[in-house]
């Protein structure tokens, strides 16, 4: 056993010891931990100075109530949730997520990938990431407002435009990060760097709503252009109709893909004319209604129940499971790659299980994982920072120029790494090394703190 491969073992024993009940944070560590041994091994002045155990850690997990009035004057709680993970290199940046799923082991994954997805970007941006388990679904106007205000009346304690700069993720949108800024302008008064995807009217950034679907498509159109492929022409399937689902598709449609099928967590819709974005915008960011509606528009399409089908058994050339973690399994990937899968590019936080990855990887399919293929997000994120900072706005196409440079700079970087670290085109490994070293040499450099 090499002494990159004993260190790394050695630690995440402890790690699993000391969060036995985490899953999902276990997994994203896992992931991350077995790409790194190299680095250990070329590099054993990271052992020595323990930048693994240390970085594992966060800074601080803050875990809060959050009590509100329900449209019926009945008091209701739920946890709430920030956890700064590492501010290494910058103040820490993550989104905020609402639903009934989140607890501590999930804002942990969220921020310990976010730490890798950040560096990479190439932008000074720490980790971090928050939540709550409200569930938005079924509340009124009202009731979402009034929960967020609460919310925010104690996550502003904790965070400003220098030090923690939260945005939206899987159930706030724009919406709740309207009344998440407004209440934290009560508080403190107009400080509009504090968050980012706000609206366009009050110092939020062109093209931030579709930066991270679009550049989980960019990030796809490097892989494949790196093997003389193109997306013109391929069929595509995009798992989820939120945030990420619909400007992935969006992209793929504006550069020749034909989009077949989407979904939400009560199932998939498939149309083999190609998917109508703008029905599924009007369900989703209007009025808020299930897919399943979709087919009373488009009476040609079919609807499949969660309960009774998987969206990844469609036959397809490129893959975007942008819905949400491990909705991707081994069985999904064999399926996919029996159909002739070519590529996969993961808009969602770890959306593949880690056998599905390997499925992938063993079957020579090109594979975009999330914290390298969807930092299209953060990274307009922290653009928005920069306009802020600056009291100025730039035009959709300057944003969107700068998006398309970063991920393709991130694609650049990971297959750089991955052939430094011997596993060329490994793209896992490639983007965990690529972010981790810039992380470790800051946390190095500045001590023990
Ligand atoms: P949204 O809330 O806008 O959309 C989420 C979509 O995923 C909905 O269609 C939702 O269906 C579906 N979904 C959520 N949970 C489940 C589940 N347990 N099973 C099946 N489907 C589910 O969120 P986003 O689009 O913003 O986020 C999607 C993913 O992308 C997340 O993993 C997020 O962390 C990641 N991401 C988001 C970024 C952003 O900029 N927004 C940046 C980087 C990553 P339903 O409505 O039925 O719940």
């Amino acid at each position: 056993m090499t002494k990159g491969r004993e260190y790394v073992t050695e630690v995440f024993k402890k790690v699993k010891e000391d969060n036995a009940h985490e899953s999902e944070f276990l997994q994203a560590v896992k992931e991350v931990f077995e790409t790194l041994v190299p680095v250990f091994d070329r590099y054993p002045k990271y052992i020595e100075e323990n930048i693994l155990e240390r970085l594992v850690e966060p800074e601080r997990v803050i875990s809060f109530r959050v009590a509100w009035l329900d449209d019926q004057g009945k008091v209701q709680v739920n946890k709430g949730y920030r956890v700064q993970y590492s501010s290494a290199i910058g103040p820490y940046k993550g989104g905020i997520r609402f639903h009934p799923s989140v607890n501590q082991s999930i804002v942990k994954f969220l921020g310990f990938e976010q730490i890798f997805k950040n560096s990479l970007t190439g932008l000074p941006i720490g980790g971090g990431k928050g939540g709550s388990n409200f569930d938005p679904k079924g509340k009124s106007d009202n009731e979402v407002m009034r929960f967020v205000q609460a919310f925010m009346t104690e996550l502003q304690k904790y965070i400003g435009p220098d030090i923690d700069v939260p945005a939206g993720d899987i159930g706030v949108g724009a919406r709740e990060v309207g009344y998440m800024f407004g209440q934290y302008k009560k508080l403190n008064g107009y400080k509009n760097g504090v968050i980012t995807g706000k609206g366009l009217t009050y110092g939020g950034s062109l093209v931030r709503k579709e930066a991270t679907g679009y550049g989980a498509v960019y990030f796809a159109e490097q892989m494949l252009k790196a093997n003389s492929k193109d997306i013109a022409g391929k069929i595509a399937i995009v798992s989820g109709s939120g945030n990420v689902a619909i400007y992935a598709a969006e992209k793929l449609q504006q550069l020749g893909a034909k989009v077949v099928a989407m979904s939400d967590s009560s199932g998939y819709i498939y149309d083999e004319n190609g998917i109508n974005l703008d029905t599924i915008k009007e369900l989703k960011e209007k009025q808020r209604e299930r897919i399943s509606k979709y087919v009373e528009f488009h009476p040609h399409s079919v609807f499949t129940k969660a309960e009774e089908g998987r969206i990844w058994s469609i036959k397809t050339d490129l893959a975007f499971p942008c819905a949400t973690q491990n909705e991707l399994n081994e069985e999904d990937a064999k399926v996919l790659v029996e159909n002739g899968l070519l590529a996969v590019s993961e808009g969602a936080n770890m959306p593949s299980t880690l056998e599905a990855i390997n499925v992938f990887h063993q079957a020579g399919v090109l594979f975009g994982p999330a914290k390298a293929a969807n930092a299209g997000g953060v990274a307009v994120s922290a653009l928005e920072m920069s306009q802020n900072s600056m009291r100025l706005a730039w035009t959709f196409e300057e944003v969107d120029a700068k998006l398309y440079d970063i991920m393709k700079n991130i694609y650049e970087e990971s297959v750089k790494a991955s052939k430094e670290f011997g596993q060329e085109g490994n793209l896992v490994l490639g983007s965990n090394i690529a972010g981790f070293l810039k992380v470790a040499e800051a946390m190095s450099t500045q001590g023990l703190v």
